[in-house]
C-alpha cells in the first residue's frame, strides 16, 4: 500500500496543526503509523491522495448515513450555495427541517438548530440547568458528549482512544458537578439519587453508546433513568447525536420507547455538514432566548447549505426499506465477521445496534467502560492496519464505533469480511 503522499502531506501538517489533525482521533494514535488523505468518497467507497481506495466504515464518524457524495444530497448542497450559502437570518428550509424532526421523534416539540453536537448538549444542559434550578449533572463512563468543560469526566472517543486523563485546561469549578457512573450500573444511579436526587439538574446519556464502541444500554437502565430523573424533577438527556436516525427513524428514543425530556442530535441530520439540535419539551424549550432567559445563539445557525442538505438525507431515509436495508447489510457484517473471527480462531465479541458495530477483542461481555477498556488494543491496531491494507477503512481506535451506510451492499460486504478472515488469521 502506497502512502508517500500522505506522508509528504503528515508532515507538512504536523509543523502547522497539534498532532498533524484538527480532532484526536484522526492522528492515529492508537493504531499508530499514518493516516491516509482523504480526497474524495463515493458511495460506500473513499480514496485517499496516494490512489488506495478503501470500504469505508467511518462515514465521517456516522454522519454519513446515505453514503458519500449520495447525488440527491449533493443536489440540495449545491442548489442551496448557489442560492446564496448563508444569510444569518430566517430560512424557509429551517422551518421544514424543525418540522421533520419534530414530527419523527417522539419527544420533540421544540428544536434549535446549532451547529455541532458539542454545542447542542452544551446548550441542552444550560436548559436544564435553567430549568430546574440546579447545578449537578450526571454523565456515564466512556459517554462522550463533545468537548464541553462540564463533559470532559471520564469521557469516550478521543479522550478514551488517547489514554488522555480528565483534560487540563478545565477548570475544577467547571466540573464539580459532573457526576460519572458506570454505564449500565443501575446500583449506581439509585445510590447518586438517593444521595443527591434534589441537587440533580440533568442525567445526560447515549441511549446506545457509541463512543467507547458500541454499547447498547439495557432497557432496564433506561428505565430507571426515565423513573429517578421523573420522581427527582431532573430532566433526562439523550444523547443522540449519534443514534438519532441511526438506529431508526426518530431515533433511539422511538426504538426503545422512552421519551426524554431534552435531546441532542448531530452526525446523521446534517447530511455530512455542520449541523446538529437539540429540543424536547415545550416548556423546557420556551426558556431559550428569545422566548426565554437561556442565551445561545450561533452566526451559522441553521445554515441554509446544512439545512438542505440534511433535509435530503431525513428524505432518504423516510424511504420505505432504508432502516430494514442498513439492518440487513449490517446484521450480514456482524455474522461475516463472528463467523470470520471463529474460523480464524480469535475471541471476539460483536455489539451491533442497527447500523453501528464494534468487533471488540475480548473474550469477555461487553457492557461498559471498564469492560470495553479490557479489550486487547494492540491486537485491534494489528486488525487495522491489516484491513487498511486489503482496502477497509475502519475507525483508527478500538473504542470507536462502525457505521454501514445505505450505500453499503453484498459486494461490500463480501470483500469486508474476506479481508477479516485473511487480517484475523495473521493475529494469531
Ligand atoms: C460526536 C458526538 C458528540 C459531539 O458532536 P460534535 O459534532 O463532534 O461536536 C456529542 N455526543 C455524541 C454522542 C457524539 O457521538
Amino acid at each position: 500500500m502506497r502512502q508517500d503522499g500522505s506522508h509528504r502531506l503528515y508532515a507538512r501538517a504536523q509543523a502547522l496543526m497539534p498532532g498533524g489533525v484538527n480532532s484526536p482521533v484522526r492522528a492515529f494514535r492508537a493504531v499508530g503509523g499514518i493516516p491516509p488523505f482523504l480526497v474524495c468518497g463515493e458511495g460506500a467507497y473513499v480514496e485517499d491522495v496516494d490512489g488506495n481506495r478503501y470500504v469505508d466504515y467511518v462515514g465521517s464518524w456516522g454522519a454519513l448515513i446515505c453514503g458519500h457524495a449520495h447525488p440527491e444530497v449533493v443536489r440540495a448542497a449545491v442548489e442551496a450555495v448557489e442560492s446564496g450559502s448563508s444569510f444569518g437570518a430566517c430560512t424557509p428550509y429551517e422551518v421544514a427541517f424543525a418540522e421533520v424532526l419534530c414530527e419523527a421523534v417522539p419527544s420533540l416539540e421544540m428544536v434549535r438548530l446549532v451547529c455541532s453536537g458539542t454545542e447542542a448538549v452544551m446548550s441542552a444542559l444550560r436548559v436544564a440547568r435553567a430549568a430546574t434550578g440546579r447545578d449537578r449533572i450526571v454523565k456515564f463512563d466512556g459517554g462522550y458528549h463533545g468537548h464541553a468543560d462540564a463533559l470532559l469526566v471520564r469521557a469516550g472517543s478521543g479522550v478514551a482512544t488517547l489514554e488522555l486523563p480528565d483534560s487540563p485546561g478545565v477548570p475544577a469549578a467547571a466540573v464539580q458537578h459532573t457526576l460519572s457512573l458506570p454505564y449500565n450500573d443501575v446500583q449506581a444511579v439509585e445510590e447518586v439519587f438517593a444521595r443527591f436526587g434534589p441537587e440533580i439538574a440533568a442525567v445526560v446519556v447515549e441511549p446506545v453508546a457509541g463512543n467507547m464502541g458500541v454499547v447498547p444500554a439495557e432497557r432496564a437502565f433506561l428505565e430507571v433513568l426515565r423513573d429517578l430523573t421523573a420522581a427527582y424533577g431532573a430532566l433526562l438527556v439523550f444523547d443522540e447525536v449519534i443514534t438519532g436516525f441511526r438506529v431508526g427513524w426518530g431515533g433511539a428514543q422511538a426504538v426503545f420507547g422512552i421519551r426524554p425530556d431534552l435531546t441532542s442530535l448531530g452526525k446523521v441530520i446534517g447530511g455530512g455538514f455542520p449541523l446538529a439540535a437539540y429540543g424536547g419539551r415545550r416548556d423546557v424549550m420556551s426558556l431559550v432566548a428569545p422566548e426565554g432567559p437561556v442565551y445561545q445563539a450561533g452566526t451559522l445557525s441553521g445554515n441554509p447549505v446544512a439545512v438542505r442538505a440534511g433535509l435530503a438525507t431525513l428524505e432518504r431515509l423516510r424511504q420505505p426499506g432504508a432502516y430494514e436495508h442498513l439492518e440487513r447489510t449490517s446484521a450480514q457484517l456482524e455474522e461475516g465477521l463472528l463467523d470470520a473471527a471463529r474460523t480464524a480462531g480469535v475471541s471476539v465479541q460483536v455489539n451491533r445496534v442497527g447500523s453501528m458495530l464494534t468487533l471488540f477483542f475480548s473474550e469477555i461481555p461487553v457492557r461498559d467502560y471498564e469492560s470495553a477498556r479490557r479489550s486487547d488494543v494492540v491486537r485491534y491496531a494489528q486488525f487495522f492496519w491489516e484491513m487498511l491494507r486489503r482496502g477497509v477503512y475502519l475507525p483508527p481506535s478500538q473504542f470507536e464505533a462502525m457505521f454501514v451506510s445505505l450505500a453499503h451492499g453484498p459486494e461490500e460486504i463480501r470483500h469486508t469480511v474476506e479481508a477479516a478472515y485473511e487480517a484475523l488469521r495473521k493475529l494469531r
